[in-house]
């Protein structure tokens, strides 16, 4: 299946110098090393004082509401349009893919499409192979991937910089005269740009992230009546939920780029990954997504799993979603490989 969305004349990105020392370290520090942090004290807590029903209740609703909303929402509806639904269930979609923290839906599309027209190629944002030979450079590479990509791809945080410019106007960004790398990256999303309603909801980015540590944090001192239930809420379904939403959803970059199988022909390393597509809702049968990018669903065979998928099935059958886009059984028998 093609993928109109993508042009095949995107020109790969130019070179840039990598951030700074110091910005670079509070970069990471404020992405990864608060998360990370977070997630340890969740673990001396568990070692401490064991965790709760309700703990559990909190970590494990909340990973599956983000990662539905990164998954179902900024991948398979935001980045790639697989499928079509109401309005209400596009902004519910928008803000709980937001609350995972991992840039707003206009940066991680954009990145995302990217990714997609220079797969393992000069110019990909975070391929863990390219250029690398031997174990010790793949292992380098699969680090870089999960934890560091976004710190050496200066155009991540330019083009983050370039949508907070043109904030109140993303649209103009299509038409800016520039020809750099921040603007073919917003060209790659025209169809965004022009959407009033996620432009809107894209606004409160921030908002929606501190929604996504306040709510466990409510919930949880509402079921206990207390501080202490609301700090439990805030550590599990808040600081635990995002650093594992995010080493999962970063693992999609370095793991199904590295380790799993290629039942699909493509012209990338990508791979499908059975524990990576149960921990993402389906985004690790990779191989088959990259195959077919534009397909709503990720399961080629009726073993394969794909959580996301089957919300969206049961949302055409219930009406609220249409347009579902899947490969033929024809294209599908042609690419596999034998
Ligand atoms: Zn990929
Ligand atoms: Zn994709």
């Amino acid at each position: 299946m093609a993928e109109p969305l993508l042009s095949s004349a995107l020109s790969p990105p130019s070179e840039a110098p990598a951030l700074s020392g110091p910005r670079r370290a509070l970069l990471l520090f404020m992405v990864q090393g608060l998360p990370l942090l977070g997630l340890g004290y969740g673990v001396w807590l568990f070692v401490r004082e064991g965790i709760r029903a309700l703990d559990v209740g909190l970590l494990v609703g909340m990973y599956l509401l983000t990662m539905t909303g990164i998954e179902l929402g900024f991948h398979r509806y935001y980045a790639h349009r697989t499928f079509e639904t109401t309005r209400l269930i596009r902004a519910l979609l928008l803000i709980l893919g937001s609350m995972a923290g991992q840039g707003s839906a206009l940066l991680w599309s954009g990145v995302h499409r990217w990714h997609h027209a220079h797969t393992d190629v000069p110019g990909d944002l975070h391929s863990p192979t390219l250029g690398r030979h031997g174990v010790w450079q793949r292992v380098r590479g699969f680090l870089w991937a999960q934890f560091l990509w976004y710190l050496d791809s200066p155009a991540v945080v330019k083009f983050s910089r370039f949508l907070e410019r043109h904030r109140s106007a993303p649209e103009a960004a299509l038409s800016a005269p520039e020809d750099n790398q921040e603007c073919r990256l917003a060209r790659t999303m025209p169809d965004l740009l022009r959407d009033q309603g996620l432009l809107r909801l894209n606004q409160r980015y921030g908002l929606w992230v501190l929604l996504g540590l306040v709510l466990p944090a409510v919930v949880g001192g509402l079921a206990t009546g207390s501080w202490e239930g609301a700090w439990r809420g805030l550590v599990w379904g808040g600081f635990v939920r995002f650093s594992l939403v995010q080493q999962a959803s970063f693992a999609i970059n370095s793991v199904t780029h590295t380790l799993g199988t290629r039942p699909v022909s493509t012209r990338d390393d990508s791979r499908n990954n059975a524990v990576m597509a149960v921990l993402t809702l389906g985004a690790g049968w990779h191989n088959n997504h990259h195959a077919f990018p534009g397909s709503a669903f990720t399961d080629f065979r009726w073993w394969q799993v794909d959580a996301s998928g089957l919300m969206i099935r049961v949302l055409a059958r219930l009406g609220l979603a249409w347009d579902v886009r899947k490969p033929s059984p024809e294209a599908l028998a042609m690419r596999a490989r034998t």
